[in-house]
């Protein structure tokens, strides 16, 4: 199955090829045609899925026909990051449409924002804060919105946004085409899809297992251990951008200052930064200017940076879908990624949830003088049996690759290897 049978507008057709896209993922094969019949569409998808082009798509599509120069589709994304690279993605699918879309969020001056909309924009991707903020002042017009899309809406239910979205909803018309994305689907996601999708069809892609193609090994550690043991990662693995999270702002902060001390091309993304040092860290992590980036959790949704090799959890996150979302920054669209988790005493009951989703892929690994005994599961599920692990016992022994130089590290992460879709 290839592109051509969405019969798209040449134009359209033409950004698809122009960023390389050969074969659709499964949830562009499944959600593009009903979207593009006008249907509402829950999509049940984890981040890497290809998610954004098979609304994008669509969305195109339809304004290819009708009037230009109002606002006539919306996308509501939780995070900065994921509106703007929603805008991104618009621009590149939509290079020759001359379409015009538009990021909204919050942080940055609201005046150059209301100066862009009242040059004509046909798209805007927005958090629901600085929109709402728009509503008010009367300087964004919604009232001939065709599509609405709810990006990562579990997200915007954790981030507690829900109240802000209905809101924003009423100033919509009610004849509409509406699209919903999450990742997973808690009770008031649901309901917020039946008081706002009309007979939606319903399409799943996978569990909210972590991508396929990721391995994950699980290094049982002491908390003072643990930027040593990211060194000695860091050293002996051949990566290519390496994206480590941490538990807190101050942390993620103190990591990158101990990594750029030892001489490590690194930055820091975390909510205590203005709009434009976040902005420049993303720039300077995608283009490869840095090969490490210390994060929160604020960064593990919505970035995409296609060269990311490894994700780090320095910190353990504090759910499985908190992990599921992280791991999602590698392995995207099938390329393939590994995943290291450093985990302490505290972690061993989330370790426990986890090996029930991952399986066998979940490996442990053992490095002399760093790692420590696995710690035991105190939860009554963890003293019931050991959930197929044993002290300092790795299935697969940890195997240094050759020490690399800093700077002149080769590539393994060769594009040429990489995965397409497989179907
Ligand atoms: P998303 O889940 O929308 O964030 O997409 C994840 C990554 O997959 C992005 O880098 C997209 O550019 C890429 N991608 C989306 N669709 C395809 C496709 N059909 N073939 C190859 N890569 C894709």
């Amino acid at each position: 199955m290839s592109f051509e049978k969405f019969e798209l507008h040449a134009k359209i057709f033409a950004g698809v090829q122009a960023l390389g896209y050969k074969v659709p993922t499964p949830i562009q094969l499944q959600s593009i045609p009903p979207i593009l019949e006008g249907r509402d569409v829950m999509g049940l998808a984890q981040t890497g899925t290809g998610k954004t082009a098979a609304f994008v798509l669509p969305i195109l599509q339809r304004l290819m026909q009708g009037s230009r120069g109002h606002v006539r589709a919306l996308i509501i994304a939780p995070t900065r990051e994921l509106s703007e690279q929603t805008h991104k993605a618009i621009g590149e699918l939509g290079r020759s449409t001359n379409l015009k879309s538009l990021s909204i969020y919050g942080g940055v001056s609201i005046s150059g924002q209301i100066n862009k909309l009242r040059n004509r924009v046909e798209i805007i991707s927005a958090c629901p804060g600085r929109l709402l903020d728009h509503i008010n002042r009367g300087t964004v017009d919604l009232s001939k919105i065709e599509v609405l899309v709810l990006d990562e809406a579990d997200h915007m239910f954790d981030m507690g946004f829900l109240p802000d979205i209905r809101r924003i909803v009423k100033h919509l018309p009610a004849q509409r085409q509406t699209l919903l994305f999450s990742a997973t689907m808690p009770n008031d996601i649901r309901s917020l899809a039946n008081d706002l999708l009309q007979n939606p069809v319903n399409i799943k892609i996978g569990h909210t297992a972590p991508v396929e193609s990721v391995t994950h090994h699980f290094y049982p550690v002491q908390m003072e251990t643990k930027t040593a043991l990211l060194k000695d990662i860091l050293d002996k693995t051949d990566t290519q951008s390496v994206l480590v999270f941490t538990r807190t702002k101050s942390r993620a902060k103190s990591v990158a200052l101990q990594l750029d001390r030892s001489g490590y091309k690194v930055t820091s993304l975390h909510g205590n930064l203005t709009q434009q040092k976040r902005q420049q860290a993303l720039d300077g992590f995608r283009d490869g200017r840095y090969e490490i980036m210390v994060a929160t959790d604020i960064a593990a949704r919505g970035i995409d940076v296609t060269r990311i090799s490894h994700v780090i959890n320095y910190d353990m996150p504090s759910t499985a879908d908190a992990y599921t979302h992280r791991i999602g920054r590698t392995g995207r669209a099938a390329k393939t990624g590994d995943a290291f988790t450093f985990v302490t005493g505290q972690d061993v009951s989330l370790v426990h949830s986890l090996k029930r989703v991952l399986g066998e892929k979940l490996q442990y690994q053992s490095v002399e003088g760093l790692t420590i005994r696995m710690p035991v599961d105190e939860s009554p599920a963890g003293r019931r049996g050991n959930y197929g692990m044993r002290p300092n016992q790795s299935r697969r022994p940890f195997k240094p690759a050759a020490p690399r130089r800093r700077g002149s590290k080769q590539r393994s992460f060769d594009s040429a290897n990489r995965q397409q879709w497989a179907h």
